[in-house]
C-alpha cells in the first residue's frame, strides 16, 4: 500500500513543510457551522453532528481540517471519523431523545440536563480509576495524581486538560465536558513533587491529561525541572503522553516558544533523564505531513524517544493494512512502536469496538507484515480495573477453545506475566464478558482484587 496524499497540496509541491507561523484555530460544537467543508453535507448530516457533539466532547482545530482529511472521502474518511461526531456514536435511542430536546428549544439548561442523563449512562469513570487509584499524603487524597502501577505515577497538571483536538473515542471524554467532579487536575506541583520524592520505588513521570503539550514552555518547565534535584534521582524517566504530533506538530517547529520547548527536553535530556513521547497515532496518515515529520526530526535531535501508542477503533484502524503500514512509518522515521490498546469500556465504544477475537487477528496480521523492529508493540491490550491484560492468542487446549490471556501490568506486580485462560467467544470486547476456561469458576486474581474494591486491602499490592 502505497501512501499517496493528493489532497495534501503542499506535499505535492514539496517536501518542505511550510515554515510560517499559524494561529492555532479551533472550532467546537458552537461552531460547527463555520467550518466551510462541512457544507457538503446535508441539513440532516449536520443536525445529526450537532446532536452527538452536545453529549460527546468535540473540538478540532484548521490543521486537521485542512491536512490530515480527506474531505472527498466523507464520511469513511478516517480522520474524518477520528474528530467528527457521528450518529453511530450515541444509541438510537439516546440519539432520539437528545434531538428531540434540540428540535424543540435553544434553552442550554435544557439540553444540558439531557446531557448530562445520557453522559451518566456512558460509565464515565472506567477502570475504577477515581476510587482506586488516588494516592494519599498523610490520610489527605492528592487530587491530579493517579498511583495504580509500582514504577509509575499518572500526573495531570490542571494547565494541561485540554487537547488541541478532541479525539470522539477518547476515554478521557468526561474530563471534557466540564464535570469538576470528573476532573483529575493538580495546581499543585508541590504535592506531586512531595508525593514523588517519598517514593522511592517510582521511576516513572507519566505527565498526561488531556494533552501537556497545550501547556505554555514556561508551564512544562516549572513541572520538569524541579525533577533534576537530587531528591528525585531515582524518577529515571520521564513520559509525555501527547496526541500533539497529529493534532498540532507546529508545537515543536514554529509555535513562538516551540525552540524554547524543544531545548528544554534537550536540557532535561543532557541532564541524564530519559525523556519519552508517548505519542498518540492512530493512522499512518498523521504521520505524513512534512510538518510532522519536521517536528519528529527536531524532538530526536533533541534526544527524545518518541513511543507510539493506539487503541484499534472500527471505522479507523480495524484492518491490518492500515497498522502494518503505520508500524513501518513509525520504525523509519525512528519511532518505536508500544502498545495497541483495545477500545475501552466507556463514551462512545459501541460504535468504536471490535470483538477481541478479531483485535487479535488485526495485531496479529500486522506483525506479520513488519520486520522485528516493528514488532515492539504489545498488545492487544485491555486496561481494566485489575491492570493492563493482553490477548495472547485464541488456543485449543484438550479440545477447549480458549482466549490465553496475561497482565502486562497489574495492581499487585505479582499478578504479571501469568498466563491465565477465558473460554473462547467471538463477541466478547472487553474482560467482563469472559468467563473463566476449564471448568473455573473465577480468574486467579478475582478474590484479591475484590478485597481491594472492598477495602479489605490495599488497592496497590506493593
Ligand atoms: C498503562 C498505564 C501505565 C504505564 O504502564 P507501562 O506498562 O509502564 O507502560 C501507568 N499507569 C496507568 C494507570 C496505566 O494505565
Amino acid at each position: 500500500m502505497t501512501p499517496v496524499l493528493p489532497f495534501i497540496k503542499k506535499q505535492i509541491i514539496s517536501e518542505q513543510f511550510d515554515d510560517t507561523p499559524e494561529h492555532f484555530q479551533v472550532y467546537t460544537e458552537r461552531q460547527l457551522d463555520k467550518i466551510e467543508a462541512l457544507a457538503q453535507l446535508s441539513d440532516e448530516q449536520r443536525f445529526e453532528m450537532k446532536v452527538v457533539a452536545n453529549v460527546l466532547p468535540f473540538r478540532v482545530n484548521r490543521y486537521v481540517i485542512d491536512n490530515l482529511i480527506n474531505w472527498r472521502d466523507i464520511p469513511a474518511d478516517p480522520i474524518f471519523q477520528l474528530v467528527f461526531p457521528q450518529k453511530g456514536m450515541l444509541s438510537q435511542d439516546d440519539f432520539e431523545q437528545m434531538a428531540v430536546v434540540l428540535r424543540n428549544t435553544s434553552d442550554r439548561s435544557i439540553i444540558l440536563e439531557k446531557a448530562n442523563e445520557i453522559r451518566r449512562r456512558l460509565n464515565p469513570h472506567p477502570a475504577e480509576q477515581q476510587s482506586l487509584n488516588v494516592p494519599y499524603i498523610e490520610d489527605a487524597p492528592i487530587e491530579g495524581i493517579q498511583h495504580k502501577y509500582r514504577e509509575t505515577v499518572l500526573f495531570f497538571p490542571s494547565q494541561g486538560q485540554v487537547c488541541h483536538s478532541f479525539c470522539s473515542f477518547c476515554f478521557r471524554w468526561a474530563q471534557f465536558i466540564g464535570d469538576k467532579d470528573l476532573r483529575f487536575s493538580n495546581r499543585e506541583a508541590q504535592k506531586l513533587h512531595t508525593y514523588l520524592s517519598q517514593h522511592k520505588n517510582i521511576s516513572d513521570l507519566l505527565i498526561t491529561g488531556g494533552d501537556p503539550m497545550v501547556m505554555k514552555t514556561d508551564h512544562l518547565v516549572a513541572y520538569l525541572e524541579p525533577m533534576l534535584k537530587p531528591e528525585f534521582a531515582h524518577i529515571q524517566t520521564i513520559r509525555i503522553g501527547t496526541k500533539s504530533l497529529s493534532f498540532w506538530p507546529q508545537r515543536y517547529v514554529n509555535d513562538e516558544d516551540a525552540a524554547q520547548l524543544v531545548s528544554l527536553l534537550e536540557r532535561m535530556v543532557k541532564a541524564g533523564k530519559h525523556i519519552a513521547i508517548m505519542a498518540h497515532f492512530n493512522h499512518w496518515r498523521e504521520m505524513a505531513t512534512p510538518l510532522v515529520r519536521e517536528a519528529i526530526q527536531r524532538l530526536r535531535a533533541a534526544g527524545v524517544v518518541i513511543r507510539t501508542q493506539s487503541p484499534l477503533l472500527n471505522h479507523i484502524n480495524n484492518d491490518p493494512e492500515v497498522w502494518a503500514y503505520m508500524w513501518r512509518e513509525q520504525v523509519h522515521q525512528g519511532l518505536v512502536p508500544y502498545y495497541m490498546f483495545v477500545e475501552r469500556d466507556t463514551g462512545a465504544r459501541r460504535y468504536f469496538e471490535v470483538p477481541l477475537a478479531r483485535a487479535w487477528e488485526v495485531y496479529r496480521e500486522a506483525l506479520q507484515h513488519v520486520s522485528g523492529l516493528g514488532r515492539t508493540a504489545r498488545g492487544p491490550s485491555m486496561s481494566t480495573g485489575p491492570g493492563k491484560v493482553e490477548i495472547q492468542g485464541i488456543a485449543q487446549i484438550n479440545g477447549e477453545k480458549v482466549f490465553v490471556l496475561r497482565f502486562l501490568q497489574a495492581r499487585n506486580p505479582d499478578w504479571v506475566q501469568r498466563p491465565f485462560f477465558a473460554q473462547f467467544d467471538p463477541d466478547a470486547t472487553w474482560l467482563d464478558q469472559l468467563q473463566p476456561a476449564f471448568g473455573e469458576t473465577k480468574f486467579f486474581f478475582q478474590d484479591e482484587y475484590d478485597a481491594m474494591l472492598n477495602k479489605q486491602i490495599s488497592p496497590r499490592a506493593y
